[in-house]
């Protein structure tokens, strides 16, 4: 794979990714929670940072971003429909836009739901999307900014991508999340396999991020909403796939 990837865990609970070249030495990092973990990776491989693309503007995944930068001269990239709310940004980039690294593209996609201007990185080449708080493993991120209608229209973009993507998102939520899923769907002989190898990666102080895209479609309840089995589950056979969507996000936040 001329792309390699990393998963860094950072804070309590983040993850933050390198996704490197080994043809032109270019490396990327995905969200900044700190400087510290990051650049112990990037001394460990000798690997130098070139830039640092932002998901969204929270600090959890920003607040490393000056310390990064005065350490590495990286520079920042992030959406221009939030650029207000994000570090200064060398580069800004819009839904749809294909950006270029290391020789490979990037596509931009839109996915607001859990803040408005939340991007996703999808990388093709490295087989990857970065999706930080909006498609999560077995979740989803909070409604914060947007509304269910929009968060349901940003998951169904990534529920398109390649069922082999590996979906490269923000937090170690995996364990509750898988928790919770099984209250909407107590059932799904998938969703009840993936539960036991969750608890042996967790056993064993593994990371259950990145996940697959595949599993996700086949466990994650909130990629699941068009269902009439899920409809059905939470007694809305008749909703729209948004509304029900809103519903199961609504009984996680009150989970
Ligand atoms: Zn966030
Ligand atoms: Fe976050």
């Amino acid at each position: 794979m001329p792309l390699e990837i990393v998963t860094i865990p950072c804070l309590s609970d983040n993850y933050a990714f390198l996704l490197h070249s080994t043809q032109t030495g270019e490396t990327a990092l995905i969200d900044a929670p700190e400087a510290g973990p990051p650049l112990a990776a990037l001394a460990h491989r000798g690997w130098k940072l070139t830039e640092i693309w932002l998901t969204h503007h929270h600090w959890d995944h920003i607040d490393g971003v000056a310390e990064l930068k005065e350490a590495t001269g990286a520079k920042i990239i992030g959406a221009a429909s939030d650029a207000a709310r994000l570090p200064p940004l060398n580069h800004a980039l819009s839904n749809g836009d294909t950006y270029q690294f290391a020789g490979h593209d990037v596509q931009v996609l839109d996915v607001s739901g859990h803040t408005v201007g939340h991007i996703a990185l999808y990388v093709p080449a490295a087989n990857a999307v970065f999706t930080a708080d909006s498609l999560m493993a077995l979740g989803c991120g909070r409604l914060f900014e947007g509304t269910p209608e929009q968060m349901w229209h940003s998951l169904s973009k990534l529920a398109a991508l390649p069922g082999e993507t590996l979906v490269c998102s923000g937090h170690e939520y995996t364990a509750s999340n898988a928790s919770f899923a099984l209250t909407i769907e107590p059932q799904n002989p998938d969703l009840l396999a993936r539960i036991a190898d969750i608890e042996q990666l967790r056993a064993a102080g593994q990371p259950t991020v990145p996940s697959i895209l595949s599993l996700e479609l086949a466990t994650n309840p909130f990629l699941r909403a068009h269902l009439d089995t899920v409809k059905a589950g939470v007694a809305m056979p008749t909703a729209e796939d948004a509304a029900v969507f809103g519903e199961i996000r609504r009984r996680k936040d009150a989970f």
